[in-house]
């Protein structure tokens, strides 16, 4: 059972505080709004996202290369992009109390805080601004990148020449992005300093629709790979009014947080808007030379971009569920076992009989292939409780029928079923349950 929508992120940011997944950032200083760390269990759980999506993306598509691009590019990029004129949101002041609101956000002319007098909305841009070098003026101006995407679009020969791919082919990245966002908010949601998870894919002009369509189907899956519900997902299409400039068609995954339906994933069709201002802005020919058909064009380009940690908040609140248990609750994170921060735990049943050794054994053997956590402090019953609250799908029993036949009992998160397992079989068992493939 799943806690009433209003109290539901309440509930997840207090347990993630409490087990280590999210901290605010800075905390001891009173924090830093919209920025936040991962703690022990976030970052595992962060990173086991990162690598279902890297595997799902280049291992299961040779047409698919990965790079890892810088943060800071030549300025002159994000004026192709169109990101220096256009990456901005109407903002309007209030005249009294000085708070600053989107535009869209407000009604009328009257500040929503003190009903003093608003300003004429006035274009605010999102990207942050820092200088490279000793010398803060203009000339120095570098930006923190607002996307991922504009490192695919200008490494485009690069890793066609090395790569020796032909279109269609496409370029995967994982990095930071950030947004002077306005109006960031709902704990991890939306932040100012953010992973995406993008992928360009460059296709002959003409087969751009085809694909678009192929990438929706494949991205719409994933989701559910990684174990969140099918009936909490939908697609949202952009009609003309909210189509970026780049795109020709613009899908997004939604996902429905206790906040509403939101986007999680865009699938953007970006036609050659992008290779083509690169080519003009840095007078570098970007065509590709088609062998079999003889002829040259610049490749579209669908683009799939989904956030690492909107996708961390969407397993989050995907998997927290409570049940009755006796006269207390139980809170059970039902994390698919391909992300969950911890594998499995190894329990000794008591704390005597040699029992500890050969649990810390196996616990030793495991933690080769696996993330796994060895707990002998306080009653079993105590000690599940505490990992099927942090999302453990496995808890290892070693009793005393272990020292006779070399047999844990297996415990499932979710079923509550138990299954006895040999010691030696035990890395094989889990690694087909555990592993992304
Ligand atoms: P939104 O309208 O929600 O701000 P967007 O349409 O501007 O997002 P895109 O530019 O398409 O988003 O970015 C792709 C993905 O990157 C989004 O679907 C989301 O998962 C993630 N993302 C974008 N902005 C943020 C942010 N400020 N914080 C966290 N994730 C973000």
């Amino acid at each position: 059972m799943q806690p009433q929508t209003a109290a539901l992120m309440d509930k997840l940011v207090s347990l993630c505080k409490r087990r280590g997944f999210i901290y605010p950032s800075s905390e001891i200083y009173g924090g830093l709004n919209s920025c936040y760390d991962y703690g022990p269990l976030g970052v595992e759980l962060k990173n086991n996202i990162k690598s279902c999506w890297w595997r799902a993306m280049t291992y299961h598509h040779d047409n698919i290369e990965g790079v890892d691009a810088s943060i800071l590019m030549h300025p002159r990029v994000w004026e192709a992009s169109g990101h220096v004129e256009g990456f901005t949101d109407p903002l309007v002041d209030c005249r009294k109390c000085r708070q600053r609101f989107r535009a869209d956000q407000v009604e009328g002319k009257r500040c929503p805080d003190c009903g003093g007098e608003l300003t004429e909305p006035r274009l605010f841009n999102l990207m942050f601004k820092t200088f490279m070098g000793p010398v803060e003026n203009q000339a120095a101006v570098v930006y923190l990148r607002p996307e991922t995407a504009q490192g695919i679009f200008v490494n485009f020969l690069n890793v066609l020449t090395t790569s020796r791919q032909k279109v269609p082919f496409g370029i995967a990245q994982i990095g930071k992005a950030f947004r002077n966002e306005i109006t960031p908010g709902n704990f991890i949601f939306r932040t100012r300093e953010f992973e995406q998870m993008e992928m360009q894919f460059f296709v002959r002009p003409g087969e751009d629709s085809e694909w678009f369509e192929r990438w929706r189907e494949e991205r719409f899956a994933w989701h559910q790979s990684i174990g969140i519900r099918a009936e909490k997902l939908r697609w949202h299409q952009h009609g003309k009014d909210e189509l970026a400039h780049y795109a020709k068609a613009a899908f997004d995954i939604q996902y429905e947080f206790p906040f509403g339906w939101q986007e999680i994933e865009g699938i953007h069709n970006r036609t050659d808007f992008d290779l083509g201002r690169h080519q003009e802005y840095s007078g570098k020919r970007l065509t590709y030379f088609d062998e079999a058909r003889k002829e040259h064009y610049l490749p579209y380009v669908v683009e799939t971009s989904v956030g690492c940690d909107r996708t961390l908040l969407t397993v989050l609140v995907d998997a927290y569920h409570e049940e009755p248990a006796g006269d207390e609750t139980r809170v059970v994170l039902r994390l698919s076992p391909r992300i969950a921060p911890i594998k499995a735990a190894i329990l000794p049943l008591v704390r005597k009989d040699g029992l500890p050794e050969l649990g810390q054994n196996i616990a030793r053997d495991l933690m080769r292939s696996f993330r796994v956590f060895y707990d002998e402090v306080a009653s079993v019953g105590k000690r599940y409780r505490r990992q099927v609250e942090i999302g453990t799908p496995y808890c290892i029993t070693v009793d005393s029928q272990t020292l006779q036949d070399q047999t844990v009992t297996v415990r499932d998160r979710d079923s509550m079923t138990q299954e006895r397992v040999a010691t030696g079989a035990l890395r094989g068992w889990l690694d087909v349950r555990v592993r992304y493939d």
